[in-house]
């Protein structure tokens, strides 16, 4: 028999921190620990009514075959027609893939873009995926590292000091996962300026853009000289609570389509046919739950933040999606603190290393979760640290 030997591009990659941590808290609470989990970016709440019972009419009317690669032409219009409304970028449904999840968009944009040599500049901290797509891609990772002292909103000139003749692609992704920050209009223009003079590409992940308070969601591609250099990413987990859906999209020009098209038909073949049809009524129907969920984030982050603050942790109020990106040094390393809240306070966080290296000094704390276990996490935080 052969020797047990994976591939080399699988063994340079590690599992996901986020979702192994998840996972590991999942396994106390089947213990019957009572664990709080404060690792998962996952939205607790229900998937909207009408969303559910759109996929529940698919399957009644027998929509259980195969549909196209790219999704079906009723979705790639809903998206084209939102991203041209909501997000001002000139998309026609031709330049639209739906995928699996919107982290499927990402790895098949890896594949589909980059090689060996290849650079990729990313922001630190930044979500655990993107590393793992762009090595498993065969290019290399340039870290840009935002500090806390500037809300981790990166300087423009830290970027140019990336980025070179070997950049491909920088990515993205505002509101930020871990950090909450929503970069202004100002940084986004002068990474688009980069981008065009340089001629690389940015991938926009903008999965957080309906979960911002106050400030104003500006994408990247809808700038002078954007559309044939952005591919922007986006998906139904965050703003819809459908995690487990696993419905995403990505809009791009063509060619790039055609090639992330290649990758899909060949592996996925298509999203599941009842759920791109949910993905529809998301879309067109009724928007209040969003708006409902939205200001229920709002007011969980002010609890968490309020608490956080008391306890000495150092963190900025984030402006979006549902993270707080701690620095909790005066404990110990993220990784310690991490361990010594899941084992003695049975609240799970995830390591701020998994969102980059330089971070270790870091948690990232979920707040997708309810104001009462909010507070019982603070209060048992407070009892331990
Ligand atoms: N991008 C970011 C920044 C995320 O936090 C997530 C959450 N998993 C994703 C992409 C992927 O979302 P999904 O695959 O569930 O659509
Ligand atoms: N995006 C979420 C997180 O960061 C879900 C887990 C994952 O897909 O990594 O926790």
């Amino acid at each position: 028999m052969s020797a047990p030997r994976v591939s080399a591009r699988v063994s340079g990659i590690e599992e996901s921190a986020t979702i192994r941590i998840a996972n590991l808290a999942r396994k106390l609470r089947a213990e019957g620990k009572d664990v709080i989990s404060l690792s998962l970016g996952e939205p607790d709440f229900d998937t909207p009514a009408h969303i559910k019972r759109a996929a529940w009419e698919s399957l009644q009317q027998g929509e259980t075959h195969y549909t196209q690669s790219a999704g079906i032409p009723e979705l790639r219009n809903a998206i084209a027609k939102k991203l041209r409304e909501e997000n001002g970028l000139d998309v026609v449904p031709e330049q639209v893939i739906v995928t699996p999840g919107a982290k499927y968009a990402i790895f098949e944009v890896a594949c589909t873009l980059l090689e060996e040599g290849d650079e990729v500049v990313l922001i630190g901290p930044a979500w655990v995926s993107y590393e793992a797509c762009i090595r498993f891609s065969g290019a290399r990772t340039t870290w840009v590292n935002t500090s806390l002292e500037n809300g981790f909103v990166p300087e423009p000139e830290q970027i140019a000091e990336q980025v070179g003749s070997s950049t491909r692609l920088l990515i993205l992704n505002s509101p930020c996962n871990p950090t909450g920050a929503v970069y202004p209009k100002d940084v986004l223009r002068a990474v688009a300026d980069l981008a065009c003079d340089h001629d690389f590409f940015v991938l926009s992940d903008e999965i957080y853009e309906k979960i911002i308070y106050g400030g104003e969601h500006v994408s990247i591609g809808a700038f002078e000289g954007m559309q044939e250099r952005t591919i922007t990413v986006n998906g139904f987990s965050k703003a819809y609570a459908m995690t487990g859906w696993r419905l995403g999209y990505a809009a791009a020009p063509e060619w790039i389509i055609r090639g992330m098209l290649k990758i899909q038909s060949h592996s996925v073949s298509h999203p599941t046919s009842f759920v791109q049809r949910a993905g529809v009524a998301a879309l067109s129907g009724d928007q209040s739950e969003v708006e409902h969920m939205r200001a229920q984030f709002e007011r969980r982050r002010d609890v968490l933040i309020e608490g956080l603050w008391r306890l000495g942790m150092e963190c900025p109020k984030p402006e979006g999606a549902f993270y707080v990106f701690a620095h909790v040094g005066r404990w110990g390393t993220g990784d310690e603190v991490a361990e010594r809240l899941l084992n003695e306070a049975l609240v799970a966080l995830t390591p701020g290393t998994a969102f980059g290296s330089a971070y270790r000094d870091y948690v990232r704390i979920s707040y997708a979760a309810s104001i009462e276990q909010l507070q019982e996490a603070l209060k048992r935080m407070e009892a331990v640290l």
